[in-house]
């Protein structure tokens, strides 16, 4: 359908909701349709456009503001400002926790500033806010999705970029009048952290219907307060009637701009890491037994040293993952009795194990066991007995599954979308410029995966910093992130019209 067809249906309409009629009105001046009556045709600018309509050099011209989109982050970070790390005005970190007074302020911002940009504000039963943009056609939209909480001790890019980002994407939309052919939007996910109410990514999960929606309202507020989910939701008004489901509220595609949160990035000077997947991961809880005894008393051959044991076992389990190109680590370390003058004989320690490759996080997981159980019992396993007094005693081994998050693989035709994106925006550069990345972390998106096409892209953080307040983006490193969230949109809006997903 030509443009000029569709401004002459547009002006026939009944309808005074649609957002080109509203985009147009605005762009001439008054108020709403119905008192154009008396206007001459002529006088109209002719600005809005269908998406359809604009050849791809037009489209790839479409630029964010990158001043805008500052602004807009910074602004929202006075709701929930944090520590001071700089003279700098915004030169603070974040402390925004999920459903407090200062989420509330920034959620209230998210509904009117969408709401202006022609958007319908969604809340559903766990406070996630969808703002959706009407398109030519009816359907399930394309997002843009992160989160407005942060950490105790955050910064002001962990989530907020991604949502800010999405909103200079309805900003630049909206003031070039252009409509997509499908709906697109804007979702703010609730208490993606964790940090408040102790599951993170808990209401997307519940929206993927991987996580009851009574286990989340129950979850009581981390600390000494008695609040829970669904209290908190009340108290701030954003209980919301639409059921937590992505049948409820459906999504065509959900694309995730975030901060890398590591160093690889900045370390190869890119500036778009382009995000494959998110690694599987195990935790476990390891408990070794021995036998308490004497430190003074007691010489090595007769001891059942479990700490000694434990300490060859997290070496190994090192060992191990780096022999695969994987991740092992300790975090926990308890051990019984804590006394000077004796030696433990009951240790537990966490083994967190990660490899974007599910089989690899098997393969660690299978040679430590092996390994784990020989140390136990005082064998000399990859040179870690070499040195050590050999002992009449042994330990014993034993392994609990704590988590178990297999590999997220992300969509290939999500990819594809910001790896055009990328390559529209770098042209020959783009190959220097980007990196095929897994994500370390997890994020909403391994959630949303679980039921629609979903990816993410990446942006460099400083020194790999994140979870602090000196956390920091390049603004031209945020606004080319949104310049490829952007693109990768309206190219999975292009492919849609055209039946091609
Ligand atoms: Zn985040």
């Amino acid at each position: 359908m030509s443009s000029l067809r569709l401004l002459i249906k547009s002006l026939t309409s009944t309808s005074i909701s649609s957002p080109r009629l509203v985009a147009r009105s605005r762009g001439l001046g008054y108020g709403a349709l119905g008192c154009c009556g008396r206007r001459s045709f002529s006088s109209m600018r002719w600005q809005w456009k269908d998406l359809r309509d604009m050849g791809e050099e037009e489209v790839k011209g479409l630029r964010v503001e990158e001043e805008r989109l500052m602004r807009d982050l910074h602004e929202t970070c006075e709701w929930g400002v944090g520590e001071r790390w700089g003279s700098a005005p915004t030169e603070t970190g974040m402390s925004r926790l999920s459903l407090s007074d200062t989420d509330k302020q920034a959620r209230d911002w998210f509904t009117t500033t969408t709401e202006a940009l022609g958007c319908k504000v969604t809340v559903d039963a766990m406070g996630n806010q969808f703002a959706i943009r009407p398109g030519m056609k009816d359907g399930a939209p394309t997002v843009a999705g992160s989160h407005l909480d942060t950490q105790p001790t955050g910064g002001r890019y962990d989530g907020i970029l991604g949502v800010t980002a999405g909103i200079e994407m309805l900003r630049t939309l909206h003031s070039q009048d252009i409509t997509t052919t499908y709906p697109v939007g804007v979702v703010n996910w609730t208490n993606e952290e964790g940090a408040r109410f102790p599951i993170s990514m808990v209401s997307s999960g519940v929206w993927s219907h991987n996580i009851p929606l009574s286990h989340a309202h129950a979850l009581k507020e981390v600390g000494s307060g008695t609040a829970t989910m669904k209290s908190e939701l009340e108290r701030i008004g954003y209980l919301g009637e639409t059921s937590c489901s992505h049948e409820a509220m459906s999504l065509a595609a959900h694309f995730e701009l975030h901060i890398e949160q590591g160093p690889i990035l900045e370390a190869e000077k890119r500036k778009i890491g382009i995000v494959q997947g998110v690694q599987a991961y195990k935790w476990f809880t390891i408990s070794v037994a021995g036998a308490d005894c004497h430190t003074g008393t007691t010489s090595f051959q007769h001891r059942a040293d479990a700490l000694l044991a434990a300490s060859k076992m997290i070496v190994y389990s090192h060992r191990a993952a780096a022999r695969r190109n994987a991740l092992a680590s300790t975090g926990i370390l308890i051990l019984k009795p804590g006394s000077t003058n004796t030696v433990p004989g009951s240790v537990a320690f966490s083994l967190d194990i990660r490899s974007p490759d599910d089989a690899i996080v098997e393969a660690v997981e299978a040679d430590c066991r092996t390994a784990f159980a020989a140390l136990a019992a005082g064998k000399d396993i990859d040179g870690l007995g070499k040195d050590f007094v050999a002992s009449s005693k042994s330990c014993s081994v034993s392994w609990q599954l704590d988590t178990h998050s297999p590999a997220t693989k992300f969509s290939p035709i999500c990819i594809e979308c910001v790896s055009h994106a990328a390559e529209g925006l770098f042209g020959k550069d783009a190959e220097k410029l980007t990196k095929e990345m897994t994500s370390g972390a997890g994020h909403d998106s391994v959630y949303t995966s679980k039921r629609v096409p979903t990816t993410m892209i990446f942006v460099p953080s400083r020194d790999g910093v994140s979870h602090n307040p000196v956390e920091y983006t390049e603004p031209e490193d945020c606004a080319l992130g949104a310049q490829v969230l952007m693109q990768a949109v309206l190219r999975f809006d292009g492919l849609r019209a055209e039946g091609r997903v």
